[in-house]
């Protein structure tokens, strides 16, 4: 199970359970599509894990859907007329790519990139809902040093999750966005330049803001940098000056994309 997560073959790492009846071990698993359990479609390290059981000489797994109908939800990226990279501490499972105009779902194991980047991309969503998370619990140092993680575009997390926009980005062909976070920021931000490149953003239209952040595509954004393929949400806390300059341009600021 934790081959297929990695891989984005399944909704959620956690949410799942399983059950001996007999000599029979159920487990039930939430997925992104009916073929997602196909074996055809894994990567080398499921298919490691189910020639063990096979070796065993234990009967071969077997599926069965029992509920849902994920029509409308998850998208192929081929029908996507952009995507961009975004997840949050709401979020529970790996997705993190989702297409431009709805926001709907990408799913990751149908992604053309290898799959050690797809194992890669799901570590890199948990570790961007934590921080969130812990963010949102916490005052003081702490809220400061993981606001900055998921600001700032030369904290690690984000230069880690620049890489795989890119990736992403080359392999669909596909215009790839990457979400920074912007919280804490001035009163009038309508003319903001880009924090990763510098150069002004495109504004999304007030009456054009399709809400929450992340679920009504490109459009929930309040600004996007079409150079380096940025997004970003307008600050909700103005009253924070010590926290506005992270996520702020800085002609100093210019990342460097570091490889593996
Ligand atoms: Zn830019």
């Amino acid at each position: 199970m934790n081959a297929l997560w990695h891989d984005g073959h399944l909704l959620s790492q956690v949410n799942w359970c399983r059950e001996v009846s007999g000599r029979t071990l159920h487990a039930l698993v939430s997925v992104p599509s009916h073929s997602a359990l196909d074996e055809a479609r894994m990567g080398p390290w499921p298919k490691r894990e189910f020639a063990k059981i096979r070796a065993l000489g234990v009967a071969p797994p077997r599926k069965r859907l029992i509920a849902g109908d994920e029509k409308g939800f998850l998208l192929n990226w081929k029908r996507a007329p952009a995507l961009y990279v975004y997840t949050d501490s709401l979020e529970s499972h790996p997705y993190v790519v989702r297409s431009a105009s709805r926001g709907t779902v990408v799913p990751t194991f149908l992604l053309p990139i290898p799959h050690e980047s797809k194992q890669y991309l799901s570590t890199w969503a948990s570790n961007v809902q934590e921080i969130d998370s812990i963010w949102l619990t916490s005052s003081d140092a702490l809220e400061v040093a993981t606001y900055r993680e998921l600001a700032d575009p030369k904290s690690s997390l984000n230069v880690i999750g620049e890489e795989h926009r890119a990736e992403i980005e080359a392999a669909t062909g596909k215009p790839t966005y990457l979400h920074l976070y912007r919280y804490f920021g001035a009163k009038d931000e309508k003319a903001r330049e880009c924090p990763r490149c510098g150069r002004r953003m495109r504004r999304t239209p007030q009456a054009k803001r399709l809400l929450p952040p992340g679920d009504g595509g490109l459009l929930s954004f309040g600004a996007r940098c079409e150079s380096c393929r940025t997004v970003t949400s307008d600050p909700v806390d103005d009253e924070r000056p010590d926290l506005a300059s992270i996520g702020r341009w800085h002609p100093t600021s210019k990342t460097r994309v570091r490889r593996k």
